[in-house]
């Protein structure tokens, strides 16, 4: 998962990016005026953007209603002071998911944030589930046939994306987008040995579920001889 935080108090806005690098352990890009989160938004499909409303350049007012003209339908949470809000009805016009008044909880944050991006995925289930393995998004963990299987934290953040994507080939770099922030170019070797553990966890714990290497084109979950020609 990656997630934009846009807020220009920048002591804040790291604030918000470390819970939830460390929490949900979602990529994060921050950004600290409205331009430069259009742009961010341009060039990546994020899957939450945390939005202050008072920004530089471009309020969070025209961001929004600029994405949402554009088609983008990536869950946005709105930060507001409290003498920001008209109403509740006017932030929900204009686009949002939801919203939260400053100074806020950083752990309810967090847990707001997790439901919106489950419900942006249409999933208002707390656990995915595919060949013999759930994954539970509330315990962050995985299990097949009742046996938690042990996986670090990027092993799990891969197997979560493609059990999101289940039988459909996932290219390095979109799953690098989404494991690691603006950096992930610097992370384009350690990929391959993430995923070689993940198939190595899951051959032991169940070896229908394999996580198929497609030559040039990416990656794919999927039942062992489902597509063998
Ligand atoms: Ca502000």
């Amino acid at each position: 998962m990656r997630v934009l935080i846009v807020e220009d108090e920048s002591r804040l806005a790291e604030n918000i990016a470390e819970a939830f690098r460390e929490g949900p352990g979602f990529a994060v890009d921050v950004c600290h005026d409205g331009e430069e989160a259009l742009l961010a938004c341009g060039a990546v499909e994020y899957d939450l953007i945390v939005l202050d409303l008072m920004l530089p350049k471009q309020s969070g007012s025209k961001v929004l209603q600029a994405l949402r003209a554009k088609g983008c339908q990536t869950p946005v949470l709105v930060l507001t002071a409290v003498s920001e809000v008209k109403s509740t009805i006017d932030l929900l016009n204009l686009g949002a998911d939801d919203y939260m008044t400053k100074p806020f909880d950083l752990g309810e944050l967090i847990a707001r944030a997790r439901a919106l991006v489950r419900r942006g995925k249409g999933l208002r289930q707390t656990s995915l589930t595919y060949g013999g393995l759930t994954l539970d998004f509330s315990a962050q963990t995985v299990t097949a046939n009742d046996r938690q299987i042990e996986l670090s934290p990027t092993e799990y953040r891969i197997l979560e994306y493609l059990m999101h994507h289940p039988r459909k080939i996932v290219s390095k770099r979109e799953l690098l987008e989404h494991l690691y922030d603006f950096t992930w170019e610097h992370h384009s070797n350690v990929v391959e040995a993430h995923i070689s553990n993940l198939r190595r966890k899951l051959r032991g714990a169940t070896p229908q579920t394999v996580v198929e290497n497609v030559r040039g084109r990416g990656y794919r979950l999927s039942q062992r001889d489902e597509f063998a020609a």
